[in-house]
């Protein structure tokens, strides 16, 4: 099937591992015009290698810390100077530590805001205009399903995440009639490498092996395992897709039915 975004700019931030890197080599995959950001020049090397190998295609890569607004500033006007406006944007950072109320002050907070919610406004508040102008664009905010259901442990995230989904909503109601579409994707467990170190500590402080550490977790989803990066990052591409071009202000869990909640 032909999503339609051949030759789109597309911007896949926070894109050196993980989810987001899956992303953009979806979207390379697509025919997208692909630019990967992260703080790490070696690490983007890296990945753009191996997006280059899958897809055959060019990957542009910049150095950028997306909590830093002036790096972000920065970054878009570059992008916009070299490869014109950014039609395709898809937010994503690290995530906050884990950990439940006693554990953090107030500043951890603030640090999880500013890596979760502020980054996302940052990025939207210099691409978005354009997209207006355009007539065209596309804006998928990656988040957690902890955003429909909490998450134990996981109190910063929980926090930081749900503001993000505030502002899509907000922001998809008042560009909705400039050809814009915001919409935010809930992962629940995916397999990256962040995931498989959680299975190597699980596996080494408790003296077994990491297969332990997803039975665990996958007893509590209803599919009976995690995703694949791949899943998702196929349905970011369905949501960047000319085809979604009547879904707005949605926040579609990618979860395998993890979260128990009717919406
Ligand atoms: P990951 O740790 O594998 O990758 C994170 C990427 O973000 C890396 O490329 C890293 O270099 C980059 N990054 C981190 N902070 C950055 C910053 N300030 N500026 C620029 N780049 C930055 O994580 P992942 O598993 O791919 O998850 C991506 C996001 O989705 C995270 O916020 C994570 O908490 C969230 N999430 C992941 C899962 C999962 O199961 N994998 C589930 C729910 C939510």
């Amino acid at each position: 099937m032909d999503l339609g975004i051949k030759g789109k700019i597309a911007l896949v931030t926070a894109a050196s591992k993980g989810l987001g890197k899956a992303v953009a080599t979806q979207l390379a995959i697509e025919g997208a015009e692909v630019i990967i950001c992260s703080r790490d020049p070696e690490s983007l090397k890296i990945a753009e290698a191996e997006i280059v190998k899958i897809t055959n295609s060019t990957v542009h890569t910049f150095s950028c810390d997306v909590t830093n607004e002036d790096q972000v500033k920065q970054m878009i006007d570059l992008i916009e100077q070299k490869y014109g406006s950014i039609e395709i944007l898809v937010t994503n950072a690290g995530g906050p530590p884990a950990g439940s109320f006693g554990d953090f002050s107030v500043d951890d907070y603030r640090k999880a805001i500013e890596l979760n919610l502020l980054s996302t406004i940052s990025l939207c508040k210099k691409v978005v205009g354009k997209m207006q102008l355009q007539n065209w664009g596309r804006i998928v905010m990656i988040t957690s399903v902890s955003v429909k259901q909490p998450i134990d442990n996981l109190i910063l995230s929980n926090t930081a995440r749900t503001g993000v989904i505030g502002f899509m909503k907000s922001l998809s109601n008042k560009v909705a009639q400039d050809g814009v579409t915001v919409n935010a994707i809930c992962p629940g467990y995916t397999k990256t490498q962040r995931v498989e170190k959680l299975a190597q500590d699980f596996a080494n402080n408790n003296d077994s092996a990491p297969e332990q550490f997803y039975i665990k977790l996958e007893a509590d989803i209803p599919m009976g395992r995690i995703g694949t990066t791949k899943e998702f990052a196929q349905s970011v591409a369905f949501l960047v897709s000319q085809g979604a071009g009547y879904i707005t202000g949605v926040s579609l869990k990618v979860d395998g039915g993890f979260a128990k909640g009717l919406f």
